[in-house]
């Protein structure tokens, strides 16, 4: 048995809170930011050149999952180079045009070099490695979850969402028959704890939560885009662990490296 290390993943914001929403995850030589965010107040602005050093200017893609400031609102901070790839699907990018101001050539710039792809549509990244799906996350217009397939691996990152799991509607159906069996689930957990913080429509119940993750049947946790906590017991982490004996369930703190590997 030898073990493999073939990536990592580190949340460059909004690991352990909510606001300022970037996590990078590497998997051997895909490189990919999952989102760009600011704090909900624009009191600071994340710098993931700061925290991802030589790996910044290797980046294939920088994903936003939708048009909230805490998953963009970083983007125009962070200077991107042409050869960095924003991808988003195409009602995000309309959207983000529609709230940054008109009159910022640069911001315009960049937002008008946007990749866009639709739910369901195929595109790769990493030289044709990574294939990669937006599925729709209910959360807003235009919001998606990105679905990555890389080497025989499964890899979701829910951005916000709130996906009702028992409906026939068949983009719903069609969203499930891909994300069963995961390797790896970067999950929002806005709602995840039962009691305390008002649950939010727009996102995930705790019990919804739980489905997803019972659904996807992932091998490891992310568990980012989570209320403060005060170092309690979280009681989905807890269910999750007394449930399922391999899963590996990690609370994402911010500028934590966790190395990702495979056993051969
Ligand atoms: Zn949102
Ligand atoms: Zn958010």
């Amino acid at each position: 048995m030898t073990i493999i290390k073939c990536g990592k993943f580190i949340a460059i914001g909004g690991g352990d809170h909510i606001g300022s929403s970037s996590y990078y995850l590497e998997w051997n030589d895909l490189r990919i930011l999952l989102d760009c965010g600011a704090e909900s107040n624009n009191s600071s602005i994340i710098n993931v050149q700061k925290t991802l050093g030589e790996d910044f200017n290797k980046l294939n893609a920088i994903i936003i999952s939708h048009a909230h400031k805490d998953h963009y609102g970083g983007l125009f901070n962070n200077v991107f180079s042409d050869s960095h790839r924003i991808i988003s699907t195409p009602i995000t990018k309309q959207k983000i045009r529609t709230c940054m101001p008109h009159n910022n050539l640069r911001i315009n710039y960049i937002i008008e070099t946007i990749y866009t792809f639709d739910y369901f549509e195929v595109f790769f990244a990493a030289h044709g490695n990574a294939q990669i799906t937006f599925l729709p996350a209910g959360h807003i217009d235009g919001a998606a979850m990105t679905l990555i397939q890389i080497d025989g691996k499964k890899i979701l990152y829910t951005g916000d969402f709130s996906l009702p799991l028992s409906t026939c509607e068949p983009f719903i159906k069609q969203t499930l028959k891909l994300i069963r069996n995961l390797d790896i689930l970067i999950i929002e957990g806005t709602n995840n704890r039962e009691t305390g913080h008002k649950s939010s429509i727009k996102h995930a119940r705790f019990n919804e939560l739980y489905e997803l993750i019972k659904f996807t049947y992932p091998q490891k946790i992310f568990l980012v885009h989570q209320n403060e906590n005060h170092g309690d017991e979280n009681p989905l982490k807890t269910k999750i662990e007394s449930e399922y004996y391999i899963l590996e369930f990690i609370e994402t703190k911010d500028h934590e490296i966790y190395y990702l590997n495979t056993v051969n």
